[in-house]
């Protein structure tokens, strides 16, 4: 069975503080039996794998170099994420490809590095509301896992995790309807599944966009959505506590 997944995407947000406080929240609150992941920007993720020792919530980065060490000036490898105890990373978020540039192209090498690191990338795709409403949602979903599919391979997902987040979701308050999210899950299974069904009923794939409390758990009840990629809401450990609950 697929396990559920519940990823906290803090984006450039707390300081030594708030990171403290937030994840102390989390270890209260927190009773779930899904896995749960706090991605704190990369200055942090020392502090939080040192408070969060001795607990179930795992720690992954919300980006990495595709590169191994050198003349990268502000870049963090991940060798170093994994040095730091970071298991996961989130790859090719929509705010990485629209703010910073990042092409399919980055991404798939990204993931091919992230797996090689020994690390499990999550894999983010999803269309924009122009996509959506042009009716090119499968088209442009469809092309982002192919430029990682034809790079890694089928088999790279077996250790992988993908997240559908839509981009017209994301911080937005306008959450996709849990049937509008499970069609899209259903193509990226059905898609992995044309090249080997059987890594596409293993793999993972969460939803991203807007979840809060009060609509996680329509939308993990949907059968293609094992979890979710949280952002704002992952910022309130009482909020994301509850959300944590709904993929139980
Ligand atoms: C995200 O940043 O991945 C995200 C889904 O953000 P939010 O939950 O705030 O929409």
């Amino acid at each position: 069975m697929r396990c559920k997944l519940v990823i906290a995407n803090w984006k450039m947000n707390a300081d030594t503080a708030a990171v403290t406080k937030l994840l102390a929240g989390y270890e209260e609150a927190i009773n779930s039996t899904a896995k749960v992941v706090a991605c704190p920007p990369a200055p942090y993720i020392f502090q939080a794998r040192q408070q969060l020792d001795g607990t179930a919530i795992a720690v992954g980065a919300q980006n990495a170099s595709q590169f191994e060490s050198g003349a990268y000036t502000g870049e963090v490898s991940l060798s170093m994420l994994k040095d730091l105890g970071c298991q996961y990373v989130i790859l090719g978020h929509s705010e990485r490809r629209s703010l910073f540039g990042e092409q399919d192209s980055d991404v798939a090498e990204k993931f091919v590095a992230t797996l090689s690191a020994g690390l499990i990338p999550v894999l983010c795709v999803g269309e924009t509301r122009e996509q959506r409403q042009a009716n090119e949602t499968d088209t442009v979903v469809s092309g982002q896992l192919d430029a990682v599919i034809n790079v890694a391979g089928i088999d790279a997902f077996a250790d992988a995790i993908i997240a559908y987040e839509p981009i017209w979701a994301i911080g937005t308050g306008d959450t996709a309807t849990p049937e509008q999210a499970q069609q899209v899950h259903k193509l990226v299974r059905n898609k992995l599944a044309a090249s080997n069904s059987d890594i596409a009923q293993r793999v993972p794939v969460l939803y991203g966009g807007s979840v809060n409390a009060g609509n996680a758990e329509e939308l993990f009840s949907m059968p293609d959505i094992d979890g979710g990629l949280v952002g704002g809401a992952s910022l309130d450990a009482v909020a994301f506590a509850a959300i944590c609950a709904a993929a139980n």
